[in-house]
């Protein structure tokens, strides 16, 4: 499920299990202006991000009295990091689940830890490996140049302009009527994206940005 709740740069979070995923999330918030506490029970990955964060700490996150030292229920978002060690992903769900941590994010291997994670309390579990793989397959066969998939069977896709939607107005062309997409913004070889409207006329080798149902895009990202 979604957050809703859009968060404010004022958010304060706490990304536990600092490895190659919850280094790369937690540099990233910070170049995002949001104030990150990171935690590792391994000081040379806590030192290696101490610089980037506005917070880092060495600690195991199974032991309650840590978290609890380290405010932890405090912070508005927590995002537990750790995959591999599938003992620790669970006891630190659960005790943030415990401590009363608002918004619990945690990372699985797979569904089934996936499963677990959820039922124990996480707000949000992701499956990066699995939700990656899954991305990668629609951008190996080359017409998707890029792909991203919302929750209930929504996408929107980069891909070149298929011939039968060439020379029409996009208004005429039959990509929405029988298709089901909508383009969303073109871009021209040599020229930066635009907005999309009835009146654009697609050209060959135009990149399109589409949105509508996963099918519904596929479909004409297969077109010729
Ligand atoms: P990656 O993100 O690199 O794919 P991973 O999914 O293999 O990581 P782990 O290696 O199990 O996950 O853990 C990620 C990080 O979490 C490691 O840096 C590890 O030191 C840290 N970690 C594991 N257990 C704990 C714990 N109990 N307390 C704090 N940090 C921990």
């Amino acid at each position: 499920m979604a957050d809703t709740k859009r968060p404010t740069r004022s958010a304060r979070i706490v990304v536990i299990g600092l490895g190659r995923f919850g280094s790369s999330l937690a540099r990233e918030l910070a170049r995002g202006g949001y104030e990150v506490l990171g935690i590792d029970a391994d000081p040379r990955r806590v030192q290696s991000l101490a610089d980037d964060l506005s917070h880092a700490a060495v600690a195991d996150s199974t032991d309650e009295e840590a978290l609890r030292q380290l405010d932890i229920p405090d912070y508005d978002r927590a995002v537990v990091a750790i995959g591999s060690n599938l003992e620790a992903s669970i006891l630190t769900t659960s005790l943030l689940v415990d401590l009363g941590s608002p918004v619990i994010w945690a990372k699985a291997l797979n569904q089934q830890q996936g499963r677990i994670l959820q039922r124990i309390g996480a707000h949000h579990v992701v499956l990066p490996e699995h939700d990656m793989g899954e991305r990668v397959a629609h951008l190996v066969t080359g017409r998707l140049l890029d792909f991203i998939q919302f929750e209930d069977d929504y996408a929107i896709a980069k891909t070149i302009a298929p011939r039968e939607a060439g020379g029409l107005p996009l208004g005429q062309s039959r990509l929405r009527s029988k298709y089901g997409v909508t383009v969303v913004g073109i871009k021209r070889p040599g020229e930066g994206f635009t907005y999309a409207t009835a009146e654009t006329v697609v050209q060959p080798g135009d990149v399109l940005i589409l949105a509508g149902r996963t099918t519904a895009v596929e479909r004409v990202a297969d077109l010729d």
